[in-house]
C-alpha cells in the first residue's frame, strides 16, 4: 500500500486497532498474543486500567506547560527513581536515544568542568544498539545505520562485547567514559556476565573515567530486578532509562549520580515536552505497579519459567533453534533457520515477537503476563516449530 510516510520502516502489514492485557487485535476482528509490546514499552501490556486512569486524569487537568514552572509531578518521579537505585538527580526527555544523548553531555560536561576538556572520547561495545541520532548512532557503529549519516573519527570508540583486555587497551588520554547495555536488546538478547561488568567498573574507577549504562530496553522491571545492572553486581555513574518507562507514553530519564549530575547547571541542556504533566502522571503509575511488593518476584519466576521452557523446545529441535538467552522477561532466542521467516510462522499462529540481530527473535512479553498466556505463547511456538520443520 502507497502511503506518504518515508519508507524506513520497510513493508509492514498488520494495521491494530486495539489491545487489552497481553492481546492486540486486528479491525477485522484477528486476535494475537503480543510478546513484542510495542519492543518492551508496553511494561504493564495493553491499555492497564492503572494508566488509562492516570492519563485520562490528568488529561482533563493539565497536558503541558514547558520546564519554565515547576513539575510537581516529574519531582516525584525523579524521588522515586532515585530511590529505586545508585542515582541522585533525573533528567526527562522523550525517548531513548535523548536519555542517551543527555548521559553523553554529562560525561563531557564532567571532564570539562574537571579542567579535561580533552576527555571526550566515549567507547562502546560491539552489537550495541543507544538509538537513532548522530551519537547515538555514533555510539554504537552499527555500519548498515551509519551509512550515509556519518563516518570518519567520531569521536567514539568501539571494543568487542564481552573483552576486557580490548576495553582496557581502548582507554586513552582523551577517553571521557564508557557506555554499554547490561543486557543487550536490538544485537540479540545477551547480557554481560557481572565479573566483566565489576570489572570493567574498575578500569573506569582506575582510569577516572565514568561508566553509563543504557538501560533503555532492560529497565524498569524487564529483567527481574528494577534496573538489570542490580542483579549484575556493578554500578553506573549515569544511566539512561525509557521505553518501559511509560508503559507507551513516551518518556525517557537520564539518572545519575550527584557528582556528575551537579556541572549540569542552569541553561546546559533541556527539553520542551521532556518531563511534561501527562508523561510524568503516567510514569509514575507505571513506577508505582512496578515497585509494589512482589510484582518483580512474579517477572523473575515467569521469566524462568518462559526460559527454561523454550530450552525444552530447543532440545527438542536442535536443528531450528541455536540458543536462548537473557534474563527475566527479556528473552532471546537465536535460531539456525531464518529468523523472519519464524517470525511470520509465529504471527501465522498467533504470536507477535520481535526481531533482533544475530538471527535472533526476541520475546518481551508484558511485565505482568500470565503464566495461562506464557502456556498458550508456548503452545504456538511449538507449532510454529512444526511446521517449520515440514517446511525445510
Ligand atoms: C530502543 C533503544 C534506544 C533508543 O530509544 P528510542 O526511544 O527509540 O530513541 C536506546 N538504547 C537501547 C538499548 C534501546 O533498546
Amino acid at each position: 500500500m502507497s502511503s506518504a510516510l518515508l519508507e524506513n520502516y520497510g513493508v509492514r502489514d498488520l494495521a491494530l486497532s486495539h489491545g487489552a492485557g497481553s492481546y492486540v487485535y486486528c479491525e477485522d476482528g484477528r486476535k494475537y498474543l503480543d510478546f513484542a509490546m510495542g519492543i518492551a514499552v508496553n511494561s504493564l501490556g495493553h491499555c492497564h486500567p492503572r494508566l488509562v486512569e492516570a492519563l485520562t486524569a490528568q488529561a482533563g487537568a493539565l497536558w503541558h506547560t514547558s520546564n519554565l514552572f515547576r513539575i510537581p509531578a516529574s519531582e516525584r518521579l525523579a524521588e522515586k527513581l532515585t530511590g529505586l537505585c545508585f542515582a541522585d538527580r533525573a533528567f526527562f526527555c522523550n525517548s531513548g536515544a535523548e536519555a542517551v544523548e543527555c548521559g553523553f553531555k554529562m560525561m563531557r560536561r564532567y571532564h570539562h568542568a574537571k579542567g579535561n576538556g580533552h576527555r571526550k572520547r566515549i567507547i562502546g561495545l560491539s552489537d550495541s544498539f543507544h538509538g537513532r541520532t548522530l551519537a547515538t548512532i555514533a555510539a554504537a557503529a552499527n555500519k548498515a545505520h551509519c551509512e550515509g549519516f556519518i563516518d570518519g573519527d567520531t569521536n567514539f570508540d568501539q571494543v568487542a562485547f564481552g573483552d576486557l583486555d580490548a576495553l582496557a587497551a581502548a582507554i586513552g588520554e582523551e577517553t571521557a567514559g564508557v557506555i554499554l547495555e547490561p543486557v543487550q536488546g536490538e544485537g540479540g538478547i545477551r547480557a554481560v556476565d557481572s565479573s566483566y561488568l565489576k570489572h570493567v567498573r574498575e578500569l573506569c574507577d582506575e582510569n577516572n573515567i565514568l561508566l553509563m549504562f543504557d538501560e533503555v530496553q532492560c529497565g524498569v522491571g524487564r529483567t527481574g530486578s528494577f534496573y538489570a545492572h542490580q542483579q549484575l553486581g556493578a554500578e553506573p555513574d549515569i544511566l539512561a532509562s525509557a521505553k518501559g518507562l511509560g508503559g507507551g507514553f513516551p518518556v525517557g530519564a537520564c539518572l545519575a549520580r550527584e557528582a556528575v549530575a551537579a556541572h549540569m547547571s542552569a541553561g546546559s541542556h533541556g527539553s520542551t515536552f521532556g518531563g511534561n504533566p501527562l508523561a510524568m502522571s503516567v510514569a509514575n503509575a507505571v513506577v508505582d505497579e512496578i515497585s509494589n511488593p512482589g510484582f518483580l518476584d512474579q517477572v523473575r519466576a515467569n521469566g524462568a519459567y518462559l526460559m527454561q521452557s523454550l530450552r525444552d523446545l530447543q532440545a527438542a529441535n536442535p536443528g531450528i533453534i541455536a540458543g536462548v538467552s537473557g534474563l527475566g522477561l527479556m528473552i532471546g532466542v537465536f535460531l539456525i533457520a531464518d529468523a523472519g521467516r519464524f517470525i511470520t510462522q509465529l504471527r501465522e499462529e498467533g504470536l507477535l515477537v520481535v526481531k533482533g540481530g544475530n538471527n535472533s527473535i526476541r520475546l518481551l512479553p508484558a511485565l505482568n503476563v500470565r503464566r495461562d498466556e506464557i502456556d498458550q505463547a508456548l503452545a504456538h511456538f511449538a507449532q510454529a516449530l512444526k511446521k517449520m520443520e515440514s517446511k525445510q
